[in-house]
């Protein structure tokens, strides 16, 4: 049995003021879900989710995190900075940090690894562009992306979370199908399946791309959803909190 995971993902948005409000409007109804709770925030606001959400039932977590343990790379935060802040888990691979960022598949299953060596969840993104979901390459573009961190993670594969967001429904208002997800996520549980069987149904696979109150329900109903990386939604409490309710 999984427990479902509602995350957000704050990307490059907010304030203290602004975290402060979004905060208390999320812990405001957070016992009453029965979703696991996590928000990423970006990297100067961890110390303060770290002080508001303390012993609360919302996690908190980093958008990005270094390949490398420590050293000279001006910029990069490393997983043991990140575990500082109290943070549990990290995204990984979002399709921002591939598309503006260069980042590869080898860097992404380098990070993924990095993070699961120090202790955190690395939520490993994966997703096509409009232009390969036309041309039938989907399947193609999630195996390509998720065959090196599947590789660099061996038998730790219990220990991820994957999100099949494609990339044409980020933050467009389109959204996948239930079917459509859900004939991917398939498609990633099978590819888990063939690693390890028993470890593969123990793996949540949330689907991110404008998933919104009026969308959740339907998605997070699909037998492979098991729950949703929330993107502009994530930054209004209630949205956050009807999508959380939703599962
Ligand atoms: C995201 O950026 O991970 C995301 C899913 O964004 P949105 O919900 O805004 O599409």
């Amino acid at each position: 049995m999984r427990t479902p995971l509602i995350a957000g993902n704050w990307k490059m948005n907010g304030s203290l003021a602004a975290n402060a409000a979004l905060m208390a409007g999320v812990l405001g109804d957070a016992a009453a879900v029965k979703a696991e709770l996590a928000v990423c925030v970006p990297a100067p606001y961890l110390a303060q989710a770290q002080s508001v959400l303390s012993g609360s039932r919302v996690r908190w977590g980093a958008q990005d995190v270094s390949a490398h343990e420590n050293g000279a790379f001006t910029g990069e935060v490393s997983a043991a900075m990140l575990l500082e802040f109290g943070c549990s888990c990290v995204i990984v691979g979002h399709s921002e940090r591939r598309s503006y960022h260069a980042e590869n598949d080898q860097q992404v299953a380098q990070k993924a690894r990095r993070a699961l060596l120090s202790g955190l969840t690395p939520i490993v993104c994966v997703g096509e562009t409009l232009h390969e979901r036309e041309q039938g390459a989907t399947d193609a573009v999630v195996t390509r992306q998720l065959t090196p961190v599947l590789d660099a993670i061996g038998s730790q594969l219990a220990s991820i979370v994957i999100a099949y967001e494609p990339v044409w429904a980020i933050g467009t208002g389109k959204t996948a199908t239930p079917e459509m997800a859900q004939q991917v996520h398939a498609r990633i549980r099978a590819m888990l399946i063939e690693r390890d069987a028993v470890q593969a149904q123990q793996v949540r696979l949330l689907y991110g791309g404008s998933m919104k109150p009026d969308n959740a329900k339907d998605l997070l109903a699909m037998p492979d959803i098991d729950g949703g990386l929330i993107g502009g939604a994530s930054l209004n409490a209630s949205d956050f909190l009807v999508i959380a309710h939703a599962v």
